[in-house]
């Protein structure tokens, strides 16, 4: 077997929880059981969220749970051109069209709409840019901000019937279920889907182990590495801590983040050992989705 590459992919905005060294560490010791490298890579193309102290915090607490990364840490802020180069690929292919909506637009255009299909990520865009005549979109171009989607419809169809392994079992990808999804944001030259997927390819991760809330997202991944010729890794979605009210550690929820257990004294080899034996601290189960 070709050596094992895994990866742990936070966005820096905000500290980590204890929700992160879990997925931290299963991706740590999934290399380390394979003598295989464990890479970091930031996910900061949200450009106007991301903070270098978390930057800095994320470093911090994976050295002080002993999850120490190999090789350089990835900034995603800096692969631009990279993400630039795959859209324009998917664009040459006819696959993707720009789109002016704001977001008001899309609600409104949901609300007109007799019926609003809904997919793993909220309603589904209408496809309003998708119809645009050439010249007219082109035109806008020149003047208004634009995001780019992916014309889903089209791409699977160009696609055909697609697979991909989550823990040894085959799973069929249905990436139309999230519809017309956004390839490169108005304010970002990518979307968080084309990212991972060029930069999975890019740092030949083998074996993407990650949360159950991105289980679904694979389908788009899975489409977009057949769509750009890109390998397909096995990926291994684990199950997500919740805490004593049962609701999944969030950053928004203002989970207690690892600054904040290292600071009332926590032992980080004992968090870890418990963590690796499934012992949650008290207060914390995991949970499905
Ligand atoms: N950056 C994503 C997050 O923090 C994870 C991406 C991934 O593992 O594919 O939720």
């Amino acid at each position: 077997m070709k050596n094992i590459v895994t990866r742990f992919a936070p966005s820096p905005t905000g500290r980590l929880h204890l929700g992160h060294a879990f997925s931290a560490l299963l991706a740590h010791d999934y290399a380390r059981q394979h003598d295989g490298t464990f890479l970091l890579r930031i996910e900061d193309i949200d450009l106007g969220r991301k903070r270098p102290e978390f930057v800095d915090g994320i470093i911090e607490d994976l050295i002080w749970l002993g999850l120490e990364p190999d090789g350089e840490i990835v900034y995603q802020s800096e692969r631009f051109p990279l993400y630039r180069d795959a859209l324009s690929r998917l664009k040459d292919r006819g696959l993707a069209y720009p789109c002016f909506c704001t977001r008001s637009d899309i609600a409104q255009e949901i609300a007109a709409s007799a019926e609003a299909p809904h997919g793993p990520d909220g309603p589904l865009y209408p496809g309003t840019c998708r119809t645009l005549a050439p010249d007219q979109a082109a035109r806008r171009l020149e003047a208004e901000p634009h995001a780019w989607r992916l014309d889903v419809a089209r791409a699977a169809a160009m696609a055909g019937s697609l697979y991909w392994e989550d823990d040894h079992t085959e799973v069929q990808a249905e990436p139309e279920r999230f519809g017309d999804v956004v390839l490169a944001r108005k304010d970002a030259p990518t979307s968080y889907h084309l990212a991972v997927t060029v930069d999975d390819a890019d740092q030949g991760v083998t074996d993407v182990v990650r949360g159950r809330d991105l289980f679904a997202a694979t389908d788009i991944h899975r489409l977009l590495q057949a769509l750009l010729e890109l390998p397909t890794p096995r990926y291994r979605h684990h199950p997500l801590l919740t805490d004593a009210s049962g609701q999944r550690l969030a950053k928004r929820h203002g989970a207690r983040t690892l600054a904040d257990l290292r600071a009332s004294g926590a032992d980080p080899a004992e968090l870890v050992a418990n963590l690796r034996a499934g012992t949650l601290p008290a207060g914390y189960s995991a949970a499905e989705a």
